[in-house]
């Protein structure tokens, strides 16, 4: 289905192209640049009050901000000009961060653990994944065929980084706008290896379990079930996949979308219900872009099951959301969101999925 090329970067990271099938040969090009390694320290400590890891990369702050698009570091390599691709065109592109929150490449800290200050060394790996080489597109502009392509590639980056030491977990994300706090315009989305499985993932495991043991069920197969039958909040179903509204959304525009069957994770996923999510998540995008006179800004967050973890519990599914609650208004995480993590909601779950259900093409 889709053809693999994996190269180096000047620095030695890794790059791998992805191209459909039929596609011409691509020979594996030479990054010409002087590139030194860089030096990546990250650690975690954890936070005895939460029982929560919090991951230091101090090094990141020297990373790249909004350059002009001339300067565009995801751009292919054109007229002389060497960007983080070194090709002069691509399809879909992965490649290892040069300023990883998590890495294998750090000399490492050794591990602490006194009680009260338990310190790790940040192993894992985080990987930019390029969408498209359109400096201007987006995700929402992708064809069938290209948002096809990237899930094989978040499918193909998730069994990677499943066999990378030390990684546990593995979230492939976009955050999309200038308002989400993006550093890059060109459409990519990034893929985390965590060395830990992380807080959101840990919560909703255990309310599945919890469930699983009081009733036999899944919890997320009796969601999916429920928002089927009851319809107020599903804006979009297909043969595959439902997308709807959570009963109890956080955001002001929240969207969550499920394959209709049981599926540990991205690779498990069948060539049907990939082309199917390409359809379904390119017609909510377009719907989101509908709502206001400029495009959303939004997070899609992808909840996979853990690597070594819970495979019979977990069900994949793609959490996307928006801070937007207006035309010229966005939510801020203010006093009891992020003083207290308690969410008080600005637009009505069902109101949402009405709003999203009249803003088709
Ligand atoms: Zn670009």
């Amino acid at each position: 289905m889709t053809r693999r090329t994996t190269g180096r970067l000047a620095d030695d990271r890794e790059i791998i192209w992805y191209d459909v099938d039929g596609s011409p040969e691509r020979s594996v090009p030479v990054d010409p640049r002087d590139l030194p390694h860089t030096a990546t320290s990250s650690q975690m400590r954890l936070d005895p009050l939460t029982g929560e890891w919090i991951a230091l990369a101090s090094h990141r702050q020297s990373r790249t901000f909004m350059p002009p698009a001339d300067e565009c570091p995801l751009c292919p390599s054109r007229d002389g000009r060497h960007t983080e691709v070194p090709s002069e065109d691509y399809q879909v592109v992965a490649f290892e961060n040069r300023f990883p929150s998590f890495s294998n490449r750090g000399e490492g800290i050794d591990p602490v653990d006194d009680g009260l200050e338990q310190v790790r060394a940040g192993v894992g790996r985080c990987e930019v994944l390029c969408f498209s080489s359109d400096h201007d597109g987006s995700f929402a502009a992708l064809t069938p065929q290209q948002a096809r392509l990237v899930v094989d590639a978040w499918a193909d980056r998730t069994s990677a980084l499943a066999q990378t030491p030390g990684v546990e977990h593995i979230f492939p994300f976009e955050n999309r706008g200038r308002e989400i706090g993006v550093t890059l315009q060109h459409p990519h989305g990034q893929i985390y290896g965590y060395p830990f499985v992380p807080p959101r993932a840990r919560t909703e495991l255990a309310s599945a379990r919890a469930y699983a043991e009081r009733t036999g069920r899944s919890l997320f197969g009796d969601i999916v079930a429920q928002e089927l039958a009851d319809g107020t909040r599903v804006v979009v179903e297909s043969e595959h996949w439902v997308a709807f509204v959570p009963y109890a959304a956080r955001w002001p525009m929240e969207v969550h979308l499920y394959p209709r069957v049981q599926r540990p994770d991205i690779p498990s996923l069948t060539d049907a219900e990939r082309d199917d999510f390409a359809r379904v998540y390119l017609d909510v995008l377009g719907r989101f872009d509908r709502l206001y006179s400029t495009s959303m800004p939004y997070i899609a967050a992808w909840q996979q099951a853990p690597v070594h973890q819970d495979r019979d519990l977990a069900w994949l599914h793609l959490e996307l959301f928006s801070i937007r609650r207006g035309e010229d208004k966005l939510k801020y995480l203010a006093g009891s969101e992020s003083g207290m993590g308690a969410f008080i909601g600005d637009v009505a779950p069902e109101q949402q999925a009405q709003m999203l259900r009249e803003a088709k093409a």
